[in-house]
């Protein structure tokens, strides 16, 4: 009898489980100690110029994201790329170096981040209190200057937008917990490309554009929120990628290391940012707004305001000026204190509410 044999020919990604994600301070060193439900095969790689480490581990690890000590770790950001899992540990200037290795028996991962010596003696001083950092919201009013908009039933759109951008200030300045910008704040033209690197330059967390909507068809109404489309995020990757982009902008995304695949992974995780943190706010908007007006679309676009990489952004238009009743409300006070009042509240649900 002839046996027929078959290769089959699988790739199996592996699941693994980090158990627990433990951190101290020691003296000299920051640990962090990983320990996954089985071993684990791991690489590393740095870059001095963008303050990263990268542990690359094989296979999916869940439960890694924690918070860490922010005296050490800006950030910690999670990658999946295939059978992979990309931790990067965004370093801030207390830490000069680092070692990882592993232990065993349980198996753990350890990654110690070394101290300056400036960050040494604030340890001995006892001077461990973390600064509280204030959000940043760039808020950008659209058009400006010889850019109008829309204009129809008594309204020019780039007034209306700035007048709400302000209004939505105003509200975002009272609570404490948030610094905000204006990309304009008086009535002038200010290029696409100006406003996202103004976001940019300010170290935004947050961007939100106002706009208001008109069309032919003057029976439309009501309220769209835009994210970045996955399209016109991975162009945008391509061309950091290419390192093409003015400086200001790789320097944000830290895509300014000599090792290629470094600036690869940090130009994913910014867009990644823009992406998964566009959307959540968008969701959280979508259910705050819909008290005062019908959301009819939540979607994504490829709007270049809302190519900011490394920074969630939507995109809202507010109303219809083109419809009568739209417009109506646009001229109320109390609707748009109201409105602002919303987005104010999905902005502190977005970044507080876990
Ligand atoms: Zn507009």
């Amino acid at each position: 009898m002839l046996r027929k044999v078959f290769l089959v020919l699988l790739t199996i990604t592996t699941f693994v489980h980090a158990t627990t994600v433990r951190h101290f301070e020691h003296k000299d060193f920051y640990r962090v100690v990983i320990q996954p439900n089985k071993v684990v095969h791991f690489s590393k790689t740095a870059s001095q110029e963008a303050g990263v480490v990268i542990l690359t581990l094989k296979g999916k690890v869940w439960g890694l994201k924690k918070p860490l000590n922010k005296k050490f770790i800006d950030s910690l950001d999670v990658l999946y790329k295939g059978n992979r899992t990309n931790l990067i540990f965004n370093l801030t200037d207390n830490v000069k170096g680092y070692r990882v290795f592993a232990l065993s028996k349980p198996y753990r991962i350890v990654i110690d981040f070394f101290k300056t010596e400036k960050a040494k003696k604030s340890y001995i001083k006892g001077k461990t209190k973390q600064r509280f950092e204030k959000k940043v919201i760039v808020i950008d009013p659209g058009h400006g200057g010889k850019d109008t908009g829309a204009i129809m039933n008594g309204i020019v759109e780039k007034h209306m937008n700035l007048y709400i951008a302000r209004k939505l200030k105003a509200i975002l300045e009272r609570d404490g917990r948030f610094k905000v910008y204006l990309t304009r704040n008086s009535d002038r033209y200010v290029s696409l490309y100006d406003r996202t690197v103004f976001a940019i330059q300010k170290n935004a967390d947050l961007f939100i554009s106002i706009h208001c909507n008109s069309h032919t068809d003057r029976r439309l109404s009501g309220t769209y929120i835009y994210t970045l489309s996955f399209r016109g995020a991975t162009s945008k990757l391509a061309r950091l990628v290419a390192q093409k982009e003015n400086e200001t902008v790789l320097k944000f995304v830290k895509a300014t290391s000599k090792n290629r695949m470094v600036n690869r992974i940090l130009a994913e995780i910014a867009i990644n940012k823009t992406l998964t943190g566009g959307r959540k706010f968008a969701r959280i908007l979508h259910r705050r707004l819909s008290g005062i007006t019908k959301v009819k679309k939540v979607g994504s676009a490829n709007f270049a305001v809302l190519k900011t990489p490394g920074i969630p952004s939507v995109l809202i238009e507010v109303l219809y000026i083109s419809n009568r009743y739209d417009a109506r409300k646009l001229k109320s006070r109390w609707f748009i204190n109201n409105f602002s009042k919303r987005v104010y509240r999905a902005i502190v649900d977005y970044f507080y509410r876990k």
